[in-house]
């Protein structure tokens, strides 16, 4: 199982070039960069070639950028800036050989029918898996386990998936969202290991579902999720890719950066190593 780095974890208190060093330093094997706001960061003042250098040079590897959002039940001017947002993240990842997009359904407190988001899910996913292909990258859905996302639980971007059925097209499974939400363990026994393209691990403070949020995060094995749960049936249906180390918590983010990577791998490491 490979570990990786999401940099989530260090948004505050770090940058790519820091995080990039630290990362290898401490042993991580893949990346997953923010194209939002990291990336463009270290264009203001490097080129991708020189990024695409670095992951030649160095141990550490880049997984997957984050994040392609709100994709779904868009209207005609959000959707195109998507698709080109889409190309952009398309040429990036060939030079710099990364292979997975995470893509994140709308979030919003206008009301849509869960037909009405499945249509335009599976729809929008179908065209932007035939803009991703010819470049080799795989587009994830990463449901987000609040009740305003419009795809939050395990079993329904699952089922997108299977509908949507192409080999580039899978899911990102994020403990915190699985848990927020109260996705269904039986849902991820039936899942193929082959759909599951991404793994985030953390933990979360024990709030009721619908009331948990990004910054109640914790190191994984800190918390309420039952990440023993989520890791031994990973196991049990096969998947041993990687799992990326996601946090979002303000506590953190005023410690050293350098904390931050090294407990989190060592957190991660305690409860993975359990099972794989
Ligand atoms: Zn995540």
């Amino acid at each position: 199982m490979k570990i990786c780095f999401n940099q989530a974890t260090t948004l505050e208190n770090s940058n790519l070039v820091k995080d990039l060093d630290l990362c290898e330093k401490h042993g991580y094997d893949l990346i997953e960069i923010r194209t939002m706001d990291k990336l463009k960061e270290y264009l203001e003042t490097h080129t991708i070639e020189e990024l695409a250098e670095y992951f030649k040079t160095h141990h550490i590897k880049p997984y997957a950028f984050n994040a392609l959002v709100f994709f779904n039940n868009r209207d005609a001017a959000g959707y195109k800036e998507i698709k080109e947002e889409l190309q952009y993240m398309c040429e990036v990842g060939q030079k710099i050989g990364c292979k997975n997009i995470v893509v994140v359904p709308l979030v919003t407190t206008k009301k849509f029918t869960l037909t009405q988001i499945k249509e335009s899910a599976v729809k929008v996913l179908n065209e932007l898996a035939d803009i991703a292909k010819p470049y080799g990258i795989r587009l994830g859905i990463e449901f987000v386990g609040h009740p305003e996302c419009t795809i939050n639980t395990f079993g329904q971007a699952y089922d997108v998936v299977k509908a949507v059925n192409r080999d580039n097209v899978g899911v990102v499974l994020d403990c915190f969202h699985f848990h927020a939400m109260g996705s269904r363990m039986e849902d991820l026994k039936k899942a193929d290991a082959a759909k599951i393209f991404n793994v985030h691990i953390d933990d979360t403070e024990d709030f009721p579902i619908g009331l948990l949020r990004d910054d109640d995060r914790l190191w994984p094995g800190e918390g309420a999720i039952d990440l023993d749960g989520i890791f031994s049936t990973l196991k049990e249906i096969g998947y041993s890719d990687m799992v990326s180390v996601e946090l979002f918590r303000p506590e953190y983010y005023t410690w050293e950066a350098e904390k931050a990577i090294k407990v989190g791998k060592e957190k991660t490491e305690a409860v993975i190593n359990k099972y794989f």
